[in-house]
């Protein structure tokens, strides 16, 4: 069975490919990057991984698409970035000499917990999953990884906030893991496996 993946975003696909397990395969969804991409500006994971797979799923007719909303929520700043991982730094028109997107975000992270010690640098990786078919969601999930905050980038692999997103059982960051110990604890994987669980349960004449 073939689930297509609507993201362009190769850590994401990544994940998603090693969490899935025969017969499940995950492929992107054939013509993505000709796609507008829809707004993605609900109040929580949930309701934009919705959206983004029923508006997927009206395109590609017939398949059956999951899409994933997922960001970085930080205990002592109420949970943020949350829902605007992505965006975070540009939300708060934060001055930096970085060059990309995911060390613009780092960099305002890293300045909005200055003041902030080490035993109050909580954060959780959160994911949501929502699969759709012809605009009808079938199926959502979630997942979650903890770590904490450091005070200063490490590692070189994955991508956003994983060079600062801090493991403890592992002594590691997310960004300095080896790949198959990053998809042993990854949200994402784990709300693919909890959402295949499901589907494995689901009737089969409607899927
Ligand atoms: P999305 O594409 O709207 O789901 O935005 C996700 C954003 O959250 C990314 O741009 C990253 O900043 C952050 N994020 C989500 N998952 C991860 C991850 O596995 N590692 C690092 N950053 C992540």
């Amino acid at each position: 069975m073939d689930l297509y993946a609507a993201t362009t975003n190769p850590g994401k696909l990544r994940d998603f490919a090693h969490a899935a397990a025969p017969p499940v395969r995950i492929q992107p969804l054939p013509g993505l990057a000709a796609i507008p991409a829809p707004p993605e500006d609900g109040p929580t994971f949930d309701a934009n991984a919705r959206v983004k797979a029923i508006y997927y799923s009206l395109r590609a007719p017939g398949l059956l698409v999951l899409a994933d909303d997922s960001g970085l929520e930080v205990a002592a700043l109420d949970n943020a970035p949350g829902v605007r991982s992505a965006r975070y730094a540009a939300d708060l028109a934060h001055p930096t000499n970085a060059d990309t997107p995911d060390n613009r975000n780092n960099a305002a992270l890293l300045a909005a917990l200055a003041a902030v010690p080490d035993s109050r640098r909580q954060a959780r990786y959160r994911c949501v999953l929502a699969l759709a078919r012809d605009g009808q969601i079938l199926l959502t999930s979630e997942g979650t990884v903890e770590g904490r905050i450091l005070t200063a980038p490490r590692g070189s692999g994955g991508f956003g906030y994983d060079p600062l997103f801090f493991l403890s059982a592992l002594n590691r960051t997310m960004a300095e893991l080896a790949p198959a110990d990053r998809l042993a604890c990854n949200h994402r994987g784990r709300a693919l496996q909890s959402l295949l669980a499901r589907l494995d349960q689901h009737p089969a004449p409607s899927l």
